[in-house]
């Protein structure tokens, strides 16, 4: 079991600024801080640079070591140039305490950026882009753990924040509690049970503001917590059986009762990734018959224009990667979130040893993808305190989950035959003529304790050998 702390970022809408403030005056300020954040950081970003680029060439002789408090002070030093400029500090930086949220805002995003010499090299080298901060980046809101600005809950109910982005009076906000989900409001409850920040309980971080990137009058408090890792009372005797297919990267069900997670509940996503793909194998055949047209060709530049079209595709290739990690990870999520709602202690998966490296033709395709799911739900459920076991993947698409009767003949060519046009056979026990999805089916068995040694005992009743190189036959 894993010990320690887990970090996690929950997000809330921002009801109303409290207090009486009107909406504008309140957005207005924020985005004014958003704005010096924003300009100062970049601004210590560039400065930065220039000082490595005189140390590399020689104008100066030792680069300064930046710390967080030079930093504090070198931001400071902008402010009150900027003073006098403009007429006079407002309330917003009439302190000084500012810079102090910038250099959070570095902290939290990009100071080994500023403060690390290799990344410097990268970043002249041209592998690593300069750090820059964006316009509608988050406002990052100090937590000050003497004043213990943290949110908390109104005698009517409301729940509420200060925002220590000024001097005194702090801007005060108020968080939409009506209508969040059970998971939210469970997590902001348990935020708001520990007072005294002790470690037993869910402890408050640090917050960001955000401003809505699609609706620009709505406003979000990202809240970081962490909380303790601790074993949670889990059921053993509740399972959820995970299984992984052809056209549908997975099932889940569950032992107790008939709730499941099905291709409906994944489509969506899937879909998404299958039309990444598509668009990807289209583009890199067209680009590859354009490269070997160009090379007939034999003009001086067709070479090196065949590369830049390959480093393309490669690009391509990376954003589906990168579309199947998302999806692996929301797939894992799901699943362990199945888990949690059903107070099952236990997951079990199919053990995928057996399998080919490429898996040409099922959803995920290839092996590793295979893998990295498992592990993604492995990770997620050892953070919930769950237990992930592997098991023998032999006759679990084969066995009835109603009757536990093994249907010989039942495998991915008898399904391929037996098909009715657009539609999945239907697993159908021989014996009690249980008739369900082959899929769903397959989950169900592997959501049994014991599918293992049942499934042997059923396979010395009915005279059947288990071979060991149906592993793999079994898993698709
Ligand atoms: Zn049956």
């Amino acid at each position: 079991m894993p010990s320690g702390r887990h970090v996690k970022v929950a997000k809330f809408e921002i009801l109303k600024p409290a207090g009486g403030m009107k909406w504008k005056e309140f957005a207005d300020l924020l985005r004014r801080v958003r704005y010096r954040v924003f300009r100062l950081a970049n601004l210590c970003v560039s400065e930065k640079y220039l000082q490595f680029h005189q140390w590399r060439t020689g104008q100066i002789d030792a680069l300064p070591k930046l710390t967080v408090g030079k930093l504090n002070k070198r931001l400071r030093d902008f402010l009150i140039e900027e003073s006098e400029t403009s007429e006079s500090l407002d309330r917003f930086s009439k302190s000084g305490a500012l810079t102090s949220y910038i250099v959070d805002a570095l902290s939290r995003y990009k100071i080994g950026a500023l403060t690390s010499q290799s990344k410097w090299r990268e970043v002249i080298r041209g592998k690593t882009a300069l750090p820059t901060f964006r316009g509608d980046m988050a406002i990052p809101i100090r937590c000050d753990k003497k004043a213990a600005r943290r949110l908390e809950r109104m005698p009517n109910g409301d729940v509420e924040l200060d925002l220590m982005v000024c001097v005194r009076p702090y801007p005060r906000l108020v968080l939409k509690t009506g209508k969040i989900s059970g998971s939210m409001l469970a997590t902001l409850n348990c935020l708001l049970d520990n007072p005294e920040q002790s470690l037993e309980g869910y402890r408050q971080r640090c917050f960001e503001v955000r401003q809505d990137r699609n609706d620009t009058k709505q406003w979000w408090l990202h809240v970081t917590y962490d909380f303790p890792a601790v074993e949670t009372e889990l059921n053993k005797e509740i399972v959820v059986g995970v299984d992984v297919g052809w056209s549908c990267p997975l099932y889940v069900a569950l032992n107790n009762g008939e709730a499941r997670l099905g291709w409906r509940h994944f489509e969506p996503l899937a879909r998404r990734v299958k039309l990444l793909q598509t668009q990807t194998l289209a583009r890199r055949r067209s680009m590859q018959r354009g490269g070997k047209n160009d090379l007939a060709g034999g003009t001086a530049r067709s070479g090196h224009g065949r590369r830049r079209r390959l480093q393309s595709t490669e690009i391509l290739a990376g954003r589906i990667n990168h579309a199947y990690d998302t999806l692996n990870h929301q797939f894992a999520k799901s699943v362990v979130e199945f888990a949690q709602n059903h107070g099952a202690g236990i997951i079990q998966m199919e053990n995928l040893e057996g399998l080919k490296k490429t898996l040409q033709g099922t959803f995920l395709g290839q092996r590793w993808r295979y893998f990295q799911l498992q592990n993604f739900i492995k990770q997620k459920a050892d953070e919930a305190g769950i237990e992930c076991r592997k098991v023998d993947p032999r006759y679990t698409s084969r066995r009835c989950s109603k009757c536990g009767y093994i249907h010989e003949v039942f495998d991915r060519q008898f399904r391929d035959t037996h098909r009715e046009s657009g539609k999945t056979t239907q697993f159908k026990c021989p014996k009690c003529e249980y008739e369900a999805d082959p899929d769903y089916n397959a989950a169900k068995n592997l959501a049994t304790l014991d599918i293992v040694e049942r499934i042997k005992r059923q396979c010395r009743e009915q005279g059947i050998a288990m071979r060991d190189d149906e592993a793999a036959a079994e898993v698709l």
